[in-house]
């Protein structure tokens, strides 16, 4: 069996835990191939853990187990997928919670894939063509230990050489479309086999509910970045007067209507603009339009025909500018999926934003990743969700 040698600050890491391995911690060049199980090891040749070599946009492969020579095989995956189900049972026997992460690749034992549940649907997602080789073994021990599962769609996250496609259905039977989940009651309206994206972000979940029922009954919302609405049905859900949605794609329309009509909310009596959240701010600010509850969830980066906006840059300056438009005694929820801003910058970026406006306000709650996406130890570009509730005019 090959092996892999680890500079000695990579190795450090890798035995407190770190799974990630990167091009610049080899102290040889790499001359095992995608997919391929090796040995690592530090420089004195002392046994660090069992890996497989897959190219991801970050890293070169992940190391999955402590014990020396274990491969890949079908008892080795199943075990994964078993402890993995075992740990999400209150979410798997919960009626009203019918969607969520199953496997959360490094954080359940094997990084470089994602498992997502729609029920009774898996979506996997697959970052490497190392981890891709391993296809038939992972999806034959997934419906083994999963029976339930009725369908399998699959999704490409890294540059195919033979170019397969972002999405497709693997095998099993086809489910709905739409296909309607739930949390905690809200229906969605989610599509398995539409690119990359399936309508709705299951890492928010936690998110959506706490606006639903904290932030929302009696109360007009905006909600920025929405994509396909699924704050601002939460919020509608939770009884709030009027939602505002603003998202620069086109397709946001149509599909933000829907999730309101799934739950049968007349969307006509919903705002909805296609529209640059930049725009959207300036127009309100010009109306001295105010809202009681803002939700600002924007991509890290983003490029539009105008500019380009990224998190690190702009989300203090976009703090600034909501905080005319949020009412008094209002509420900002500050999210940010971006891995390359901590949660320190983060908050730093926050008080920047709201400080200058010289209004009191505190920090009501702060959220993260919910369990259904643990994460591995010292790997913090895999604990990327950051969320924070601002209650304004506090005293
Ligand atoms: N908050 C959403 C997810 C946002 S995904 C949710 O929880 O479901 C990011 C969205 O930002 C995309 O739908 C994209 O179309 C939109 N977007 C990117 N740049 C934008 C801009 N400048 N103005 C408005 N929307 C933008």
């Amino acid at each position: 069996m090959r092996e892999i040698i680890l500079k000695t600050k990579a190795a450090k890491l890798v035995k407190k835990g770190s799974p990630l391995l990167n091009q610049e911690d080899l102290a040889k060049p790499l001359e095992a191939k995608e997919g391929e199980c090796v040995r690592v090891c530090d420089e004195k040749k002392e046994f660090l853990g069992m890996a497989y070599v897959g190219f991801q946009h970050k890293g070169i492969g992940w190391v999955y187990s402590k014990k020396d020579g274990e491969k890949l095989t079908p008892q080795f995956i199943q075990g994964l997928f078993q402890k993995a189900a075992q740990k999400r049972s209150s979410l798997m026997m919960d009626e009203s919670t019918t969607a969520f992460r199953l496997f959360n690749g490094e954080g359940d034992g094997l990084g470089g894939i994602t498992i997502d549940w729609y029920d009774g649907f898996v979506v996997v997602s697959w970052y490497s063509a190392g981890i891709y080789q391993w296809k038939e073994l992972i999806v034959d021990q997934l419906q083994e230990a999963i029976p339930s599962i009725q369908g399998i769609y699959e999704k490409i996250r890294y540059a195919s050489k033979e170019k397969l496609p972002e999405s497709q259905f693997v095998r099993g039977v086809k489910a709905n479309e739409p296909l309607i989940v739930q949390e905690e009651g809200v229906r969605y309206a989610t599509y398995l086999d539409e690119g990359l994206m399936t309508g709705i972000f299951l890492d928010q979940r936690e998110v959506r509910t706490l606006l639903r029922d904290d932030y929302s009954a009696g109360k007009t919302i905006l909600n920025l970045f929405s994509y396909t609405g699924a704050f601002s049905v939460a919020a509608a859900m939770g009884g709030a007067i009027q939602t505002t949605s603003v998202d620069v794609a086109n397709r946001s329309l149509e599909k933000t209507r829907e999730q309101f009509e799934v739950n049968g909310i007349d969307a006509a009596e919903q705002k909805i603009y296609v529209m640059d959240v930049f725009d959207y701010i300036k127009y309100a600010a010009k109306k001295s339009l105010t809202f009681d509850t803002i939700v600002l969830d924007p991509p890290s980066f983003a490029r539009t025909k105008k500019r380009t906006f990224s998190v690190a840059k702009d989300y203090a300056g976009l703090v600034e500018q909501l905080v005319p438009l949020t009412a008094k005694n209002g509420n900002l929820i500050l999210s940010t999926n971006a891995a390359n801003v901590s949660e320190k910058q983060f908050l730093e970026m926050i008080h920047k934003g709201l400080r200058s406006s010289g209004r009191r306000y505190r920090l009501a709650h702060q959220k993260k990743l919910p369990m259904d996406f643990p994460v591995a130890p010292h790997t913090p570009l895999s604990d990327y969700l950051k969320v924070v509730f601002v209650e304004m005019d506090f005293s």
